[in-house]
C-alpha cells in the first residue's frame, strides 16, 4: 500500500467547504493536562493547509477507552486548548460528537473556523463501526480527511466508516507515515537492518515473516528473543517463552539461512532470579552467555557482548527499522539494552525509523528523537504495516 494512491487534501477544493478531519488526539492526559503533544503537533499541518485554504474543519478523534459513554476523564477539552495554542486561535470545543451543539455550530462555521467534536468513542457506534453513526458524523460535512495513522489499523465509524458518505483523502501525517514506511519495505537503501523486540512473540509472527522477506538482516531482541533460543536447543531458565512457536521459530531461521539473510539473536543475557516488583525495583542483575543461563533464573535484557553485535549490524546499516525494547526497559538496570540500540540507531547515517509504542517512548525520553528520520505515531498501525496488512482507516480513501 502506498498513499501516493491515495487522493490528499491537496487533490481536492477545500475551500468554502466542511470538512470532517480525523486525527489521533489520543494523547496521555494527567489532572487534565497533556504529558506528551507529539500526535497534537504532527496533526497540525493538516489543520493549518485547511485552515489557510479557507476550509471549515471540523475535528474528531477518540482518547482513550470510555466505553461507549460520556465521560469527562475521556474529554477533549484539553486538546482544544493545545490546538489553539498551537495554531494561535480560537478552536471551539463541542459539547457532544453528533448532538445539537456540535450540529449547530458546524452549520455556522466560517470559512477558515475550527471545531473540535468531543471523543468519538462517547458513542458505542464508533468501535462498532455502525453506519448509522457513521453516517451521522458525515452530515455535518462535505469532505472527510483521514490524518489519524494511529487508528488507522481499526475500522471504526470514524475513520473508515464515514468514507462511505463522504469524498474521503488522507491528510499529510498518513502521508508522510506510508510515504516514509513504504519506502522503507519497497525499496530500502541497503543494507536494511530490522530490529524487533518485546515480550510476546504471537504479537509479531507476521512481521517477522515479512520483515524476513525485505531486510537484509533481522535483530531479535526483548523477550520474545527467548523462543528463539529456546528453538536453537539452549536452556532459557524461567524466560519468557512460547512454547507453541518453537516450531515457527525453527521455520524462521531456517527461511532466513535459505533467503541468505542474517538472523542475529542475542549471544548474552541480564538474568535476575525474578521479574522485577514493581517493575522500576531495585534488582541485582548478572550477565551470561545465551547458553548458560541457570534453570532458576530470569533473561531480562540483552548483555553488553549483544549491544556491541547490535550496534555493529546498526553502524553499516543504511535503513533502520525498529518496534520494540530489547530488555524490561521501565527497569533502570534492565534499560541498559534499549538504550544501547537506541544511541547506535541515533549514531548511525542511516534512515531511521521508530515504530510506535514502547520503542518510541525509549527513544523520546533518552533525547534521541531529533536523531531520528521518522518516529511513528503509530504503534499498532505500525506493526500491522510492517506486516503487509492493509490498514482499513487509509484503504477506505479514495485513489488518485
Ligand atoms: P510489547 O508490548 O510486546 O512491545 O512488549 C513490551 C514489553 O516487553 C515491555 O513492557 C518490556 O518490559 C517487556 N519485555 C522486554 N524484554 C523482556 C524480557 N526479557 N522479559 C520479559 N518482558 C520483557
Amino acid at each position: 500500500m502506498n498513499a501516493l494512491n491515495k487522493k490528499t487534501v491537496e487533490d481536492i477544493d477545500v475551500k468554502g467547504k466542511k470538512c470532517l478531519v480525523r486525527c489521533d488526539f489520543n494523547v496521555p492526559v494527567k489532572d487534565g493536562v497533556i504529558t506528551d503533544d507529539k500526535r497534537i503537533r504532527e496533526a497540525m499541518k493538516t489543520i493549518r493547509y485547511l485552515v489557510d485554504h479557507g476550509a471549515k474543519v471540523i475535528l474528531c478523534s477518540h482518547m482513550g477507552k470510555p466505553k461507549g459513554e460520556f465521560n469527562e476523564k475521556y474529554s477533549l477539552k484539553p486538546v482544544a486548548k493545545r490546538i489553539s495554542e498551537l495554531l494561535g486561535k480560537e478552536v471551539y470545543m463541542c459539547k457532544d460528537v453528533i448532538g445539537e451543539d456540535a450540529k449547530s455550530h458546524a452549520a455556522a462555521l466560517n470559512d477558515g473556523d475550527v471545531m473540535l467534536l468531543e471523543n468519538t468513542r462517547f458513542h458505542a457506534g464508533e468501535e462498532k463501526n455502525d453506519p448509522e453513526y457513521s453516517k451521522e458524523l458525515a452530515s455535518m460535512a462535505e469532505i472527510f480527511v483521514n490524518d489519524a495513522f494511529g487508528t488507522a489499523h481499526r475500522a471504526h465509524a470514524s475513520t473508515a466508516g464515514v468514507t462511505a458518505y463522504l469524498p474521503a483523502v488522507c491528510g499529510y501525517l498518513i502521508q508522510k507515515e506510508i510515504e516514509i514506511m513504504g519506502k522503507a519495505l519497497e525499496a530500502p537503501e541497503r543494507p536494511f537492518v530490522a530490529i524487533l523486540g518485546g515480550a510476546k512473540i504471537a504479537d509479531k509472527l507476521n512481521v517477522i515473516n515479512n520483515l524476513l522477506e525485505k531486510c537484509d538482516t533481522l535483530v531479535i531482541g526483548g523477550g520474545m528473543a527467548f523462543t528463539f533460543l529456546k528453538a536453537m536447543g539452549y536452556e532459557i531458565g524461567k524466560s519468557l517463552v512460547d512454547d507453541t512457536k518453537i516450531e515457527y521459530c525453527k521455520d524462521m531461521m531456517k527461511k532466513a539461512e535459505a533467503n541468505g539473510k542474517k538472523l542475529l539473536l542475542p549471544i548474552d543475557t541480564a538474568i535476575a532470579a525474578s521479574f522485577p516488583d514493581p517493575i522500576d525495583a531495585e534488582i541485582d542483575v548478572s550477565y551470561v552467555d545465551s547458553d548458560k543461563i541457570p534453570a532458576n533464573m530470569e533473561g531480562l535484557d540483552i548483555g553488553p557482548k549483544t549491544c556491541a553485535l547490535f550496534a555493529d549490524a546498526i553502524k553499516s546499516a543504511k535503513t533502520v527499522i525498529w518496534n520494540g525494547p530489547m530488555g524490561v526497559f521501565e527497569n533502570p538496570t534492565l534499560a541498559k539494552g534499549t538504550i544501547e540500540v537506541a544511541k547506535a540507531v541515533a549514531e548511525s547515517e542511516c534512515v531511521s525509523i521508530i515504530g510506535g509504542g514502547d520503542s518510541a517512548a525509549a527513544v523520546e525520553q533518552l533525547g534521541f528523537a531529533d536523531k531520528m528520520t521518522h518516529i511513528s505515531t503509530g504503534g499498532g498501525a505500525s506493526l500491522e504495516f510492517l506486516e503487509g496488512l492493509e490498514l482499513p482507516g487509509i484503504a477506505a480513501l479514495n485513489d488518485k
